[in-house]
């Protein structure tokens, strides 16, 4: 095996490749396209295909696919091979600029929302140089946008990269205020922190729930759980590491900076970390991630569980979306500076940021709302679903001197004033301490900690980009009009922090006390998902997005529609499992192991040896799980008909809430009784403490 240097990022057409392959004036013209978003022209993209392809069949590649990101929340891809009939009936291998850069998915079953009728289903996908072209098995995939014909965005990139460009374009506003000519562009970078788990294959092969709905529907607690907590950061199992090792050379190849490992909380769960990169890149990558640690799971006799809650009573899986913004001139303006003036234009982004998060809170919220994260988010491992931000004592004394007008720092007896004092140079570990809150400053970024392990990072970013652009906007409004711009910003300063203090809380988000403080304070608190989806469409939300152009109005509206109609299905998927499940294989193994007990009972009556105790007792409890079962799946399988009927997609997700998802709960836990009195061999699912402990 070649060292890491030398492979990693070998099936990536990078900056590296480009620029061997493509001429001086192409790779010059198709940079000026990625930095600035220069209009690319036929010619060059004939020759970047051209240069594509040659690279691509050196690396074994017979194919090329769009590689796009619809709404179903996972990745799509259509292959079409290079192969094209030569003039002696021979074959030859041809990629056009036109193919690169257009291509035309039958398109008519991804979820549209309404946007797309099916007689017109024809979408059309569009290539995105901004992020890199890689090799995925036999075929060169090229990362692309998806709309339909009349330019609707049908995917979750293409307003990702509005709600980029919409911020890049605002911050340049605030920053040449600042006097940053030379500053040509802002971009907004993401470091996804991803958790999973994994199981035994050969076990998650016979459980029904896992394979249908990604999580257990049943299942008694293990003897052990997390209570030591000594999986966290604990030796990795060997078989584990041999998995880290494969998945860290795949994502190397594929240029992807896998950087950190460990085991996370709960037994069998694990977390990757890259190295941050720009969020439209970060982005495809964290999908392509997600892909390739399911795939290669599968080599180790593994299956690697990305659902937000696989486990009643261990923790769940998260995401924690690590968010800055930077210029090109390798300025983070979210970390504080060496002079006074670079300070005020810090305080400028963050106060910006803090405004965005409180007024747009209702959306970030949304954008982590699935029926899978409903499992976590309010239950005491992820921060609760009132968002709130938390920067540290030292940055919130900060706020608050220039709030009041009051001195800030140690022998400091003058007030605080912006442009003339200098902020103190904020440490991670003093920033970093609070880990229930939702949005957190860690110094010189932000992380976002409510997002679903199985989340597309996009939707958070869009919102976050979005939001912040249009509080940079507001500003940049009163700013370029300021007679004097240093009160001017001052002022402007002054008044957000009072404006949006509400939203900054530093306490433990995890304490019930926290919510009464939150709603007395107007934080919006959306515990389920039907709660938070039809906020989307509220003309705040539809008009700060539609104003920026990150969406369409018609866009927001079949999202809405599409993401609820996903919380629907997903729900009923799950709960015609468990009917499944508890009629065909629950019910039928307890009352095989009643009976032999009542077989029992009966012979030691006729020998004249008593009931015995045990068979009483096991059958008493038995007979009544095996009722409340039987009634209860009759229940959830009526239920299930009931709310199938609902046409209103939102009257059908809240009955889907209230009446199916409590009736799911009455029937796993007489189930979940019996498997503690039936023994381990009768049972037809393995235990709780088979998955969890048996990967060593
Ligand atoms: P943890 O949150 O587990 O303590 P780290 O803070 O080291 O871990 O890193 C978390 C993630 O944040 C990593 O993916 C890292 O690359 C990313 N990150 C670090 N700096 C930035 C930044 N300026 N912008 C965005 N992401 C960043
Ligand atoms: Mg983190």
């Amino acid at each position: 095996m070649s060292s890491v240097p030398e492979y990693f990022g070998t099936l990536v057409f990078d900056d590296r490749t480009m620029k061997g392959c493509l001429s001086p004036e192409a790779y010059a013209s198709l940079r000026k396209t990625i930095d600035e978003g220069a209009k690319l022209d036929i010619s060059l993209a004939n020759e970047v295909a051209q240069a594509m392809k040659e690279w691509a069949i050196s690396k074994g590649a017979t194919h090329y696919t769009h590689w796009f990101q619809p709404m179903t929340g996972i990745t799509a891809e259509k292959h079409d091979s290079f192969i094209t009939p030569g003039a002696d009936g021979r074959v030859i291998m041809e990629f056009s600029g036109k193919e690169l850069i257009k291509g035309e998915p039958d398109a008519s079953s991804f979820p549209s929302g309404g946007l797309r009728a099916t007689f017109e289903a024809r979408g059309y996908t569009a290539w995105d140089p901004t992020s890199y072209a890689f090799i995925k098995g036999n075929s060169l995939c090229i990362p692309t946008a998806f709309c339909s014909y009349g330019g609707q965005a049908l995917d979750k990139k293409t307003p990702l990269l509005r709600s980029m460009e919409a911020l890049n374009k605002q911050a340049l506003r605030v920053i040449k205020l600042f006097g940053n000519e030379d500053v040509k562009c802002v971009r907004t970078s993401v470091g996804p922190e991803q958790e999973y788990f994994l199981v035994d294959k050969k076990l998650y092969d016979q459980r029904p729930d896992l394979k249908f709905a990604g999580r257990t529907l049943f299942g008694a607690p293990a003897p052990k759980g997390q209570e030591l907590s000594d999986h966290y950061f604990g030796v990795i199992p060997t078989r584990v590491t041999n998995y880290m090792e494969d998945l860290n050379e795949e994502l190397w190849k594929l240029g992807i900076f896998a950087k950190t490992e460990h085991n996370e909380v709960a037994p069998a769960q694990h977390e990757l970390a890259p190295i941050y990169s720009s969020t439209n890149l970060a982005t495809d990558q964290n999908q392509l991630t997600m892909e390739i640690m399911q795939k290669v799971a599968l080599k180790h006799d593994l299956v690697c569980l990305l659902h937000e809650k696989p486990f009643e009573g261990v923790n769940g899986s998260g995401k924690h979306n690590n968010w800055s913004m930077a210029t090109d001139t390798g300025v983070n303006l979210l970390s504080p500076g060496e002079t006074p003036y670079e300070n005020a234009q810090f305080l400028t982004f963050l106060v910006a940021v803090i405004e965005a998060v409180d007024e747009y809170q209702d959306l970030l919220r949304i954008t982590v709302a699935t029926a899978g994260n409903d499992h976590r988010l309010g239950a005491n491992e992820a921060p609760p679903a009132v968002v709130s931000m938390f920067l540290g004592d030292e940055l919130t004394g900060v706020l608050k001197a220039i709030e009041e007008d009051a001195p800030y720092g140690g022998g400091a007896k003058k007030p605080m004033k912006l442009g003339v004092d200098v902020l103190p140079l904020f440490k991670r570990d003093s920033t970093d301490r609070n880990r229930t809150s939702p949005f957190a400053f860690t110094g010189n970024k932000f992380e976002f900690r409510m997002l679903g392990s199985q989340n597309s990072i996009a939707c958070a970013n869009i919102m976050l980009n979005a939001a912040v652009a249009s509080v940079l906007q507001k500003y940049a409004d009163i700013l370029e009009n300021a007679t004097d711009f240093e009160s001017e910003l001052h002022k402007l300063i002054q008044k957000t922090i009072k404006e949006h203090k509400r939203i900054i809380f530093d306490g433990n988000g995890y304490d019930d006390s926290w919510l009464e403080e939150a709603a007395k304070r107007g934080l919006s608190n959306y515990r389920t998902t039907p709660d938070a989806l039809p906020h989307l469409t509220d003309k705040k939300n539809m008009d700060m997005l539609t104003g920026l152009k990150v969406y369409m109005a018609s866009e927001l509206e079949s999202r809405e529609e599409i993401l609820l109609d996903n919380y629907n299905k997903t729900i009923i998927i799950e709960a015609r499992t468990m009917v499944d499940m508890a009629t065909k294989n629950i019910l039928p193994a307890i009352y095989d192991y009643e009976s032999s007990l009542i077989n029992t009972e009966s012979v030691k009556k006729g020998l004249g040896l008593g009931a015995g105790k045990y068979e009483s007792k096991v059958i008493d409890i038995l007979s009544k799980d095996i009722d409340l079962i039987s009634e209860k799946a009759d229940e959830l399988a009526a239920t299930i008909d009931e709310v199938s009927k609902i046409e209103d997609i939102k009257a059908q997700s809240e009955a889907i809430r209230d009446k199916v998802l409590p009736l799911m709960d009455e029937l796993r836990a007489p189930a979940d009784d019996a498997e503690k009195n039936v023994p381990e061999k009768n049972w037809p699912y393995p235990s709780y403490a088979k998955l969890l402990f048996s990967v060593d």
